[in-house]
């Protein structure tokens, strides 16, 4: 058995239905890290796929010592399957990489020499997204840019979830128990020696993606939840202006009434404030309802996952 240091580099591969990607996947990985390591291991992640992917896992780790597996006990989403993978990895220098090849896993020799010039995180920065839907890369882009807008801490845009740290952060964060993880925004959180190369995104190889617009939209309110209470201030202004816009419009009444003599009537102004107040009141429950969600589910505090079966 190899204790913690003994490993130089681990990879975390979260894998969702990649049955097709797994063999092209294994092939460019192994020589990468046996380039650029001595000693390594690849941690592949089942999380609850419904295909083969498990049973060829499962064989490669059968037949070469350096391949782990974790067997999720259903499917938790790929930030806790990644969370899985950090928890039990063992390198000294860690990678999380996506297993469709839209990470290239070459870049990983460019990781481990930041990581040898002494950065605790190198992450991969998009230039350029291939092949992805122009929905999925604006609402993308404009998601980063308002994420950036209303945090304090600086995360960088258009970053996934690609990119190397160090033990040195794998144990910081394995201190944050949060149950809604935004892994790229914790990291970016901590701070510590940070750096990033830049890539053109590949397409998705093989398979179809497991991150649907509404994964995709939970995905970015727990970013947003995470990281910032502006949202919870945008409810306390909308009350402010609503109020003064009744005010307006009781001093108009007034007006209407006393100085010109007149009772202001109409259907349209009464239908238009119920809707309009009717929408303010529903998106301020809603957004104070997203942060009682999260405080609900730490409370909880459930495990963040279950093993079926693992030889890490
Ligand atoms: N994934 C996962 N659990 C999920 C969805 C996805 O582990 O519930 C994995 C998937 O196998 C892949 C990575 O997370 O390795 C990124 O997912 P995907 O490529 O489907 O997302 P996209 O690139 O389309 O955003
Ligand atoms: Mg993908």
């Amino acid at each position: 058995m190899q204790n913690i240091s003994d490993i130089e580099l681990s990879v975390i591969i979260p894998i969702y239905n990649e049955v097709d990607n797994i063999p092209e996947l294994y092939n460019r990985l192994n020589k990468i890290v046996n380039l650029v390591s001595k000693t390594n291991e690849l941690i592949f992640i089942n999380d609850g796929s419904k295909d083969n992917s498990l049973m060829i896992i499962k064989q490669l780790s059968i037949e070469n010592k350096n391949i782990k597996f974790i067997n999720l006990s259903r499917n938790f989403g790929h930030q806790i399957a990644v969370s899985a993978g950090l928890d039990l990895c063992k390198g000294n220098a860690v990678v999380i990489i996506d297993a469709d090849l839209q990470d290239p896993p070459e870049l990983i020799k460019d990781m481990m020499k930041k990581y040898h010039e002494g950065y605790d995180v190198v992450y991969a920065k998009r230039i350029k997204r291939k092949g992805e839907s122009w929905f999925k890369k604006m609402t993308a882009k404009i998601f980063y840019r308002i994420l950036k807008k209303i945090t304090s801490i600086n995360i960088p845009v258009d970053t996934g979830d690609f990119r190397l740290i160090n033990r040195k952060i794998v144990d910081c964060l394995k201190q944050m128990p949060e149950q809604n993880k935004f892994l790229r925004g914790q990291i970016a959180w901590l701070g510590f020696k940070q750096t990033f190369i830049e890539f053109e995104r590949e397409e998705r190889k093989r398979g179809t993606t497991g991150y649907p617009f509404s994964k995709m939209l939970k995905f970015a309110l727990d970013g947003i939840t995470s990281f910032s209470d502006k949202p919870l201030n945008f409810v306390t202004q909308a009350g402010i202006v609503v109020s003064l816009l009744s005010f307006i419009v009781i001093i108009y009444s007034l007006y209407g009434y006393y100085i010109n003599g007149k009772n202001i009537t109409g259907w349209t102004s009464i239908i238009i404030s119920v809707l309009f107040l009717g929408g303010v009141q529903l998106i301020s429950v809603g957004i104070i309802g997203l942060y009682i969600s999260r405080i609900n589910k730490n409370i909880i505090n459930r495990p963040l996952y279950l093993i079926q079966e693992t030889n890490c």
